[in-house]
């Protein structure tokens, strides 16, 4: 396959966020900012380096070598954060290397990420709960009735965890409407816990869509997209998405 040049990647960026700032619109979300996160799984060096150029500040990974060789490679040239499932004996590795953990589903693992904090200056580690929305077997995240579970975890940390809100990995469908539900559902957990739980945690973040429906989650609230394949595959349709 031949790879999509640096200039390819700058355009579709801008369609990117263009969708975006159409879903903000179309919901009556103007003027909030969404973060784009670019999933780094699919990229070469070469298309990281156009990224940078293009503008892409937030870079996403999911291993624990991928971020630490890719770092090796970008240190500053981004904001680092966590997509995948976090291994508890790699926790000591990614915590320093992240400003955000968008994959915790366990409370062991909050246990353990609250013995690696201050690794990164003395600050608390920064998390979303990875919450699984629709039920599907194969995939991690925890389920509804066990966040709260997680959020006194959390809290008897004494800020050393802090949660900042809820990621999700909705099912791979053709179209985004059929996991907007998803991300609703996603909004209306959030909202309803912030209510009992905003004085330890504000629970400002949703971290969910992808390439194939982003626009749908911004719709539905999302705070953070998190894009991989859309901005470099020939095969990944970058029509202009109207989240319907
Ligand atoms: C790969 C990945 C993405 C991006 O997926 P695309 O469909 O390529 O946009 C988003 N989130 C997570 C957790 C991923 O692993």
């Amino acid at each position: 396959m031949t790879e999509v040049v640096a200039s390819e990647i700058r355009n579709r960026l801008e369609i990117v966020r263009e969708n975006i700032e159409d879903a903000l619109r179309r919901s009556g979300r103007e003027g909030e900012e969404v973060r784009i996160l670019v999933a780094g799984k699919y990229y070469s060096a070469g298309q990281i380096a156009a990224l940078k150029e293009a503008g892409a500040v937030l870079l996403g990974e999911n291993r624990a070598e991928d971020l630490a060789e890719k770092q090796g490679k970008f240190g500053d040239d981004f904001e680092w954060h966590f997509i995948g499932h976090v291994q508890r004996r790699k926790a000591k590795e990614v915590v320093p290397r992240v400003s955000l953990i968008h994959s915790v589903d366990s409370v062991r693992l909050i246990e353990e990420l609250a013995k690696r904090a201050g690794s990164a200056d003395g600050e608390s580690v920064e998390i979303l709960l990875q919450v699984n929305v629709s039920g599907e077997e194969s995939k991690y995240g925890v389920g509804e009735g066990e966040i709260e579970e997680l959020l006194e975890a959390a809290a008897v940390t004494e800020g050393k965890v802090s949660i900042r809100g809820f990621m999700t990995l909705a099912p791979m469908v053709e179209e985004a409407r059929e996991v907007r539900y998803v991300f609703a559902k996603l909004k209306e957990i959030r909202d309803s816990l912030k209510r009992s739980w905003s004085p330890h945690f504000e629970l400002a973040e949703l971290s969910m869509g992808m390439s194939n429906d982003y626009a749908a989650a911004v719709e539905e609230g999302a705070t953070i997209v998190r894009i991989g394949r859309t901005l470099i595959e020939e095969d990944v349709p970058v029509r202009r998405q109207d989240g319907s």
